[in-house]
């Protein structure tokens, strides 16, 4: 025995420490175990991946042309050599013999533990779609993706990102600065739903298309297509089909669990660790985005670090536990600025505060719950980020500084709010107060003192605050300076998330050709990041009324019985109507509903006040089917559910009824025609007489004819409900087209000037009859404008909704639970 045997036998054997995965959460794990002890483990580490350590959030950077492979690398050959530890690369572990205590890697090399350590991060989900397979279809996770990425990007042409998330705008971002012509196929209505609200991820589509990205939110992929071998286009669920050189799949995230899974050792979602990273195999931890802590998996890095630093004390003595961690989340895009943490879906015990600065496309949003921070939403200027997050974290108690929170920490901590009148009274006369306008402190105030003594008196007056309502609190500081607690309140606002009236909402939506209910909400400074009951389908609706045609429909911002295109009842089961033109039917349709209402066992079957079937008892479950047997008899929706056109009611008339004097039948049959589908501010409901007589009862009607033998008398603003009301005399027409061009110009009329969930009868009370009047018949052409206008909408609303619904569109919403979207902490 020589002496360096003996010395070697007298140095306890160091345990071995074998790492799977050299990858962020691997290596710097071994870091800090390094720092806590240097000598207690023989390290060796196994990658899959060809090369050393490297920063893998900078894989964006370097898609983008901003950084180089080199300038991410974390820890270089060097690094491993100068710390004793093997890095075995390019050769991935296939199995763990956890009896033997082994690792087997892929080339055959078998090496032993005393303790092994499992960080093999994520595997990028792939969506089960045809064509996934093909040449051409990538993920982003690693450098020999961007390689992929960059080769692609050499050769030009269009590239097709799946996944509207975090990591898909990074790599479309990427591939665009490379020259690509790219779009973004996102399954749900907004990008980055994980991360951010409705209103900011808005913001942020308008400005990638900007930069000439192509944005197809709600979109669903049916397919990739095969071209010469290659990827060649993606199709999507409603037929389009993109053309693809290249198509990057970034829908997700899943730990990769495989190994730890089939040597036994417990995982969920993903591998089951305790507060100090061990497995259900107390010589076996795990690290990173393959574990499974407290029931969540993380996807980004600040959380790694932390379980690194409670797995190194854990390995080396000491027991410091890690809780799990709040996460926050920042998209590396150069030029646009988002933030998000915590949580922000909100609910009743929650309080929203709002930001909005239009003109600069900014919008910040916090969170509150008991007096604290919970979750913060920052687009467009996100300096704050870090100082909210903080807030979030420590949970502190917010209450004294809840008034500037919005406007960050220098705002918030500067003690201007003391008395947030006085800044406004120092301000000089001259100083601008609504930009908008170009008006000055001053002109305000000699506006207050020459009588406007609310805000919608100031507005009318001096345009102060009447366009983006961004100088409101302004202008209210300088009513209440001006005239103390004679400020008169003037109209009600829309509701609370804004201080415009209804008639300013829908004269800015045309002025500042507002398209978007989150345009609507950013520029008009809404205090509420995604609005309330009130507003959301008044906003749908006056969208729809203004830009027929280019507004699309927002379901989310209709009510229950509108999306879903039946009327709910007391049961919880729907009522069915299908139209009946004119009131008038057939053996064919009677049939059909007959056999609707065996075969789904309806309970009821009912005539209506307007002379239609009403189907009772139906399951949501089976509207689908039940619409799809009613259209193959030729009927469409009733919309009897619907701020639309209801039903036109109509007598026999001359045809049938000895006292008629024209064919009331045939006209109501043609104004249903012209009218179904039609949305408006409230239900509507029309009827045809065929004489004095009145038997349909047109003058308790929204829009009545009462047919006598010289033409037509045309009623207008009744209404048969509680409070009823008994129309006005609009005029008299001498022919059936006269008749139609009315009704469609004072249905017009009507989307276009009334309020959301105002009927005719107060709407014509509160313009009244002469304005009315004046308005249709001043100007000698404005019926046909009207009227036309009217007939312009109905091209793009004359679309039954149950013939798309039967086909398969929003099957979502007819199934027994809805679908749950979780909130994400990953980086997808
Ligand atoms: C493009 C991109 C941008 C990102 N940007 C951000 C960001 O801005 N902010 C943020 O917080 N997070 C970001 N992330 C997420 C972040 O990179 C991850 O959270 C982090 O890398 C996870 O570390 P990990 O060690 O668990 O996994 P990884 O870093 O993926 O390391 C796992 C390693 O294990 C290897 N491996 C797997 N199986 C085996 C095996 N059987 N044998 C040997 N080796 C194996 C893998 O090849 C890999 O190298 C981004 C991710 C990507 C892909
Ligand atoms: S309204 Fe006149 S035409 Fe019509 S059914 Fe009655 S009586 Fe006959």
């Amino acid at each position: 025995m020589n002496a360096q045997t003996r010395l070697k036998d007298m140095i306890p054997a160091r345990e071995k420490l074998v790492v799977i995965g050299n990858g962020m959460a691997g290596c710097r794990a071994v870091e800090e175990i390094l720092e806590r002890d240097r000598d207690r483990y023989e390290i060796t580490i196994f990658g899959a991946e060809p090369r050393v350590n490297y920063n893998r959030i900078m894989l964006s950077p370097v898609l983008a042309g901003e950084k180089t492979f080199d300038e991410i690398v974390l820890n270089t050959a060097e690094w491993y050599e100068e710390n004793g530890i093997a890095l075995v690369s390019g050769d991935p572990i296939d199995h763990i013999d956890r009896a033997r205590k082994t690792v087997v890697s892929r080339s055959g090399r078998v090496t032993p533990y005393d303790k092994l350590l499992i960080a093999t991060g994520s595997d990028p989900f792939i969506i089960p779609v045809p064509g996934r397979d093909l040449p051409g279809v990538v993920t982003f996770r690693d450098l020999d993706d961007v390689d992929r990425m960059l080769a692609a990007a050499e050769r030009g042409g269009n590239a097709v990102v799946i996944g509207g998330g975090l990591l898909g705008l990074e790599a479309a971002h990427g591939l665009s600065l490379r020259g690509m012509k790219v779009t973004v196929v996102h399954l749900m209505p907004t990008l980055m739903e994980r991360q951010l609200d409705e209103a900011a991820g808005w913001l942020l589509k308008q400005e990638l298309e900007r930069r000439g990205q192509t944005i197809l939110t709600g979109a669903d992929t049916e397919e990739i297509v095969e071209k010469d071998g290659h990827v060649g286009a993606v199709r999507l669920k409603d037929g389009r089909e993109i053309p693809a050189d290249i198509v990057v799949m970034a829908v997700g995230i899943r730990p990769a669990t495989i190994l730890a899974r089939t040597a036994g050792i417990e995982c969920e979602r993903g591998i089951v660790v305790d507060d100090h990273m061990v497995t259900s195999d107390p010589d076996v931890l795990a690290v990173g985005e393959c574990v499974q802590h407290r029931g969540t998996c993380y996807g980004l890095v600040a959380p790694l670090w932390e379980m690194c630093r409670a797995l190194a004390d854990h390995l080396t003595g000491a027991s410091t536990g890690y809780a799990g961690s709040v996460t926050s989340t920042k998209l590396k895009v150069s030029g646009i600025d988002v933030f998000s943490a915590g949580d922000f879906s909100g609910g009743e015990d929650c309080e929203d505060i709002v930001m909005r600065d239009g003109a600069r496309g900014v919008y910040k949003r916090v969170v509150l719950k008991d007096n604290k921070l919970i979750g913060a939403v920052l687009y467009g200027d996100t300096a704050d980020g870090s100082w909210y997050f903080d807030l979030l974290r420590k949970e502190e108690d917010v209450s004294d500084i809840r008034e500037g929170l919005i406007f960050g920490q220098a705002f918030a901590s500067g003690g201007a709010l003391a008395d947030p009148n006085a800044a406004v009274a120092a301000l000089s006369d001259d100083a601008e107060i609504c930009g908008c306008n170009g008006v000055s402190k001053g002109q305000v105030v000699r506006c207050i003192d020459a009588g406007a003594h609310s805000l919608d008196a100031v507005r009318s007056q001096c345009k102060a605050s009447a366009s983006c309502g961004s100088c409101t609190d302004l202008v209210a500081s300088l009513l209440s300076l001006t005239l103390g607690g004679e400020v008169e309140s003037g109209p009600a606002s829309m509701c609370k998330c804004t201080s415009f009236t209804h008639d300013d909402v829908r004269r800015l939506i045309l002025e500042k050709e507002l398209k978007a209910i989150p345009q609507v909400m950013q520029e008009l400074h809404w205090t509420t990041p995604d609005g309330c009951a009130a507003c959301r389908p008044a906003l749908n609706y006056y969208l729809l009324c203004a830009w027929p045609g280019e507004y699309e429909d927002d379901q989310k911002s209709r009510f229950v019985n509108e999306r879903l295109h039946a009327n709910i009842q007391k049961d919880g089961t729907y009522s069915v109507v299908p139209r009946m033109w004119g009131g008038v039917t057939n053996p064919k349709e009677l049939r059909a509903i007959a056999d609707v209402v065996e075969k789904y066992d309806a309970r009821m079957v009912k005539v209506t006040g307007g002379q239609r079937l009403d189907i009772f008892g139906i399951r949501k479950e089976d509207l689908p089917a039940v619409w799809a047997d009613l259209n193959a008899a030729g009927m469409v929706s009733g919309h009897a559910y619907g701020k639309s056109l209801r039903t036109v009611k109509t007598c026999v008339g001359s045809e049938w009824c000895r006292f008629g004097t024209q064919d009331s039948t045939g006209l109501g049959i043609r104004i249903e025609q012209m009218t179904w589908g039609s949305w408006m501010p409230h239900k509507f409901k029309i009827a045809v007489s065929g004489c004095p007589r009145n038997c349909a009862e047109a003058t308790i009607k929204d829009f009545g004819v009462v047919c006598v033998d010289s033409g037509y008398e045309l009623h207008v603003g009744g209404n048969g409900g509680m409070k009823v009301r008994a129309t006005d005399l609009l005029c008299k027409v001498e022919t059936e087209e006269a008749a139609l061009e009315h009704c469609a110009a004072f249905i017009q009329l009507y989307r276009e000037d009334a309020h959301y969930l105002e009927r005719t009868a107060p709407w014509l009370e509160r313009k009244g009859l002469d304005w009315i009047k004046a308005q249709l018949f001043d100007d000698p052409d404005a019926v046909r404008r009207l009227a036309a206008r009217f007939r312009h909408s109905q091209r793009f609303m004359q679309d039954d909704p149950w013939a798309k619904r039967a086909a398969g569109e929003r099957r979502d919403l007819h199934g027994h639970l809805a679908t749950v979207v979780p909130a994400g902490k990953e980086y997808a």
